[in-house]
């Protein structure tokens, strides 16, 4: 696929992964809306919330395994944090992926 984040993850585009496994990337995002910023991104191209099946259980695990090693890491546990997910015209990367946003909020993601 060529969408900027399959290109990221095939390291087309040079990003330094703050965390990665066999099925999940996590890097800032470019334009961060709050103190922490990260995007937690599957390797597999699925392209948004509303293509999420019952077989990707474990992958959606993984995820929210992935955020709290990222909240610990950023000192985030007593603090303000929040996970979004965009879809629809909200959502302008068509690649599926998880806002991890902590600290002062400065926008809408
Ligand atoms: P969405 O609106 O799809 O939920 O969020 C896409 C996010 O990806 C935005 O917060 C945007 O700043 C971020 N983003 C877009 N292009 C790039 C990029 O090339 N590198 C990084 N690190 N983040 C990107």
């Amino acid at each position: 696929m060529d969408d900027i984040f399959c290109k990221i993850i095939r390291k087309e585009i040079p990003k330094e992964f703050i965390y990665e496994s066999e099925n999940l990337v996590a890097f800032e995002d470019i334009n961060p809306s709050a103190d922490v910023h990260i995007l937690i991104v599957p390797k597999q191209h699925i392209e948004s919330i509303r293509d999420v099946k019952s077989e990707h259980g474990q992958l959606l695990t993984e995820v929210y395994q992935a955020v709290n090693k990222l909240v610990t890491d950023n000192n985030l546990e007593n603090g303000l944090y929040r996970v979004v997910v965009n879809g629809g015209k909200a959502q302008h990367v068509p690649h599926l992926h998880f806002h991890l946003l902590g600290g002062q909020w400065k926008k809408m993601v």
